[in-house]
């Protein structure tokens, strides 16, 4: 069966002489037992059964094989956050005295984890330049026991060889986890390209309509998986059988509304990049995007979500220009029906290679809109930036 099979496929929900098409809500604390052996015994259950209602309920265990399923994986554990699966799989691989490799062009959050948390636990974070993987061995070690990447970086939208730096990690002994959020596993599966844990932040895309966070790991490996699922008891994380309802219900639709964003992006970025106040728009289907062969090469197809990069000149009156947009919200958070736009002074911090751009940033999350109507509303508000820009000869 295909992906968009599996997105809507499976009666796990189905409680006979009842049968409906929908996953069922079960919510839980307390879980009982049949007998006192049973409930004697439950530690065990935390795995693939049921012992608590923080450690799986039937709605959330559905979740996870859907997501397994198409991540290509074993098994698949779901968390409050995108976020909190991130620190549980640090976590779960490094001790006090361990060196963990970050990509530069990482989630935002990563550098005050790194600096206001790891290091008070002795665990050193070493960002790379996820571009130059021939860097990374000499930082790769017997202390070194985990490797994130993220395909493409979500701000900057490079694409690295995700095997080439599977291949170096594992030759030191390191497992690799990639964060996969923006290209979801119908457009990426990491697993199939040697990667140990697939993470995804259920918030963005595989929800899909921006009204509930979670996170997932996908893996094949059962011990692996153990191993994640008792850091994940001890840090206190699990969902709620509501959220993981909504989860489930916006990945019956993530393969249209994938199309959908993927195709509207590639129009808006066209646009953007004939604008003389632009002085480079990255998508990695776009020629230009570092990594765009690796993309091409790699995976199925794009997402909705893309990086405008700013002439510096016209910093001044940008502001008043995204203010403006109508159709496009002022917000972080991205992969959602609505379209929205993160503004940014600057491109991120980054510690190894420098940004190649100096100027602001604007990234879009193409929604579900009509495309025609997107671009009226983006010609209208940056009208006053391309009549600037004519006079003042930017671009
Ligand atoms: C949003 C996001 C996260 C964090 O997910 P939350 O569910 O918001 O904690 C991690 N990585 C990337 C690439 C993201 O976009």
């Amino acid at each position: 069966m295909h992906d968009d099979t599996h997105c809507v496929y499976g009666r796990d929900g189905d409680d006979p002489p009842f049968r409906s098409l929908t996953p069922a809500v079960h919510r839980a604390s307390t879980v009982v037992f049949p007998t006192v052996e049973a409930y004697q015994s439950r530690r065990e259950a935390i795995y693939d059964g049921y012992s608590y209602g923080l450690y799986g309920t039937p709605t959330a265990r559905t979740l996870e094989k859907r997501i397994a399923r198409l991540e290509g994986a074993e098994k698949c554990l779901v968390v409050q956050s995108g976020f909190a699966a991130i620190v549980l799989t640090t976590l779960a691989f490094a001790r006090t005295g361990s060196r963990v490799l970050f990509p530069d062009n990482g989630y935002e959050t990563l550098r005050p984890f790194a600096a206001d948390f790891l290091d008070g636990l002795g665990i050193e974070a070493q960002f790379y330049d996820p571009m130059r993987p021939d860097a990374v061995d000499r930082l790769l070690g017997p202390n070194t026991p985990l490797l994130w990447l993220e395909a493409p970086g979500s701000v900057t939208m490079e694409t690295p060889d995700v095997a080439d730096l599977v291949a170096r990690a594992h030759r030191h002994g390191a497992k690799v986890a990639a964060d996969n959020t923006w290209a979801t596993p119908l457009r990426f599966r990491p697993l199939d390209h040697g990667v140990d844990v697939s993470m995804n932040a259920a918030s963005k895309y595989l929800s899909g309509h921006s009204d509930v966070i979670m996170g997932s790991l996908a893996v094949r490996d059962e011990a692996l998986y153990r191993r994640l699922k008792d850091v994940s008891r001890f840090m206190g994380c699990g969902v709620s059988a509501d959220d993981a309802s909504l989860v489930l219900r916006g990945l019956e639709t993530l393969a249209v509304r994938l199309d959908r964003s993927e195709a509207t992006a590639t129009h808006l970025a066209a646009w953007f990049a004939e604008q003389s106040w632009v002085a480079e728009v990255r998508h990695p289907a776009r020629p230009g995007t570092p990594g765009h062969d690796a993309w091409k090469r790699d995976f199925a197809g794009g997402s909705g979500l893309f990086s405008v990069y700013v002439h510096d000149a016209a910093r001044a009156r940008l502001d008043a220009c995204v203010e403006s947009l109508e159709l496009f919200a002022i917000g972080a958070s991205w992969g959602g029906t609505h379209s929205v736009v993160a503004a940014m002074r600057q491109v991120p911090p980054r510690t190894v290679t420098p940004a190649s751009h100096v100027g602001p940033v604007l990234r879009f999350s193409a929604g579900l809109e009509n495309v025609e109507d997107l671009l009226t509303d983006l010609r209208r508000a940056f009208a006053p930036l391309a009549a600037t820009a004519a006079q003042e000869g930017i671009g």
